[in-house]
């Protein structure tokens, strides 16, 4: 494992499982709403989780086998829908929970489906051009059989991309003997994606955000930001934050973490991202920041708000009780533990928890997908509209369930996406 507060010794083993980590959540919901045991089996666990084992031909003309994994956690509301990742600390558990979280979110926001998540054992920045487009079909060849436009719709998740979208929608069409678009979203526009998929995720967390500070009674100008991670959901959280007003004032990625007490130029970093590999790595460089010794110290900065969207289990009993920010809006799935997340709440930090706060990513996933079976694509105008009504109305309902029930946001939106999945279920009922 490469976490590197676990070499520390400082956070316990335990609470870096995310898949215990979801589970202690879900509990939390369940107890204050009193489910019966067969309604909590009814939801709990996957219903179905493939392991597979994926040779792949590398350049230098050896085989190379990729572990991997796809866990549909429910189809319950629709089907599975949930990202595939991409990294070298992939684990079985990291993709349950990641599953489990996607069919919270997708209740969360009402969208029509339930939730999967898909993970390959695997460092993409170490495979060439060939090798990737290899491993990605390889994956989605040996799910063809798993997965479907009415059954299971993976999507982008860390260290994948439209690109491979794109492989999986061919794959799988050449597999079907038909046009497929809707058996994978966030595809590029001209692979038939959705107009405003690239900046959803981030576009999904603005609304929220802007709900929240409406709540809080601060405003947006003016307001010092932090974000770790500087992939889809961090830059281009950054991108649309910086035009509102707010100050981003630190950055990072797995290159490190960059300062600048004024505020950064988003417009210089992403340049330099684009041009150095999609990585910030030498930013302080160009002098408009200066590199801190410590990445992690970016999430314990005094601003206003926290924007983790890199990875889970960043925020942990060791920093939760340094962590200044007022607000934290959590692009990433998982990044605070339920350890930290107490020590938050008892501070007042008001956290948009990642299965309201990033489901922006989803919604217009689901766009996509209506756009894919009706053949008649939005414009960018309709696709944002609509998100905006969604992510608002969203935050809006869980809001109202935080101050019914007297509970913090993680709470109240696991509650409100447990009593939808639990209501469809039962109205369901058992198969055989
Ligand atoms: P990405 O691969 O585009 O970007 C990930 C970023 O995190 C990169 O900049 C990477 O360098 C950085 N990173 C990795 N480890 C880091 C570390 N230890 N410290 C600082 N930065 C680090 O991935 P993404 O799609 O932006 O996903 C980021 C998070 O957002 C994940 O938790 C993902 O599950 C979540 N998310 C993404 C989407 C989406 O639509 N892409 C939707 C919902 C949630």
């Amino acid at each position: 494992m490469s976490d590197p507060r676990e070499t520390r010794g400082v956070a316990p083993l335990m609470s870096l499982n995310a898949y215990e980590n979801a589970l202690k959540q879900f509990e939390q919901a369940v107890h204050v709403l009193g489910l019966t045991p067969d309604q909590v089996a009814m939801i709990k666990d996957p219903r179905k989780v493939i392991e597979l084992n994926l040779p792949v031909r590398m350049d230098d003309g050896s085989i190379e086998v990729f572990r991997a994994f796809r866990v549909q956690h429910s189809v319950a509301r629709g089907p599975a829908k949930g990202g595939v990742r991409f990294h070298q600390d992939v684990t079985l558990d990291e993709v349950k929970a990641l599953a489990f979280w996607m069919t919270m979110k997708c209740a969360v926001v009402n969208v029509p489906f339930g939730g999967g998540k898909g993970g390959v054992v695997v460092d993409p920045g170490k495979l060439t051009l060939g090798e990737l487009e290899r491993l990605s079909r390889r994956f989605f060849s040996e799910l063809a059989l798993d997965i479907g436009t009415e059954t299971d719709i993976p999507a982008p998740d860390v260290n994948t991309n439209p690109q491979i979208m794109a492989w999986f929608m061919d794959t799988y069409s050449m597999h079907a003997r038909k046009h497929s678009p809707g058996i994978v979203t966030g595809k590029p526009l001209a692979v038939f994606g959705s107009k405003g998929r690239t900046q959803a995720t981030a576009q999904g967390m603005v609304y929220t955000l802007e709900e929240a500070i409406k709540h809080l009674g601060m405003e947006m100008q003016g307001l010092r930001v932090a974000i770790q991670g500087f992939g889809n959901a961090g830059s281009n959280s950054a991108l649309l934050l910086a035009p509102k007003g707010a100050e981003i004032v630190a950055i990072s990625d797995v290159s490190g973490a960059y300062l600048n007490e004024e505020k950064i130029d988003i417009d210089a970093a992403l340049s330099w991202a684009a041009e150095h590999g999609g990585r910030l790595t030498g930013f302080e460089t160009t002098g408009k920041a200066k590199k801190m010794d410590d990445p992690m110290q970016l999430l314990e900065l005094d601003v206003d708000v926290l924007v983790p969207a890199a990875l889970e289990n960043q925020i942990t009993v060791e920093n939760a009780p340094r962590v200044k920010a007022r607000l934290i809006a959590e692009c990433a799935n998982g990044p605070v533990t339920p350890e930290a997340d107490a020590i938050l709440n008892d501070k007042g930090t008001f956290i948009i928890p990642d299965i309201l706060c990033n489901a922006g990513g989803v919604t217009v996933s689901y766009f996509e997908w209506v756009q894919n079976k009706t053949g008649y694509y939005w414009s960018e105008e309709r696709v944002l509209e609509e998100l905006d009504r969604v992510m608002r109305d969203a935050f809006r309902n869980v809001l109202a369930s935080a101050l019914e029930h007297d509970v913090p946001m993680r709470v109240a939106a696991f509650i409100v996406a447990i009593e939808s999945v639990t209501r469809t279920s039962e109205l369901r009922g058992l198969y055989a």
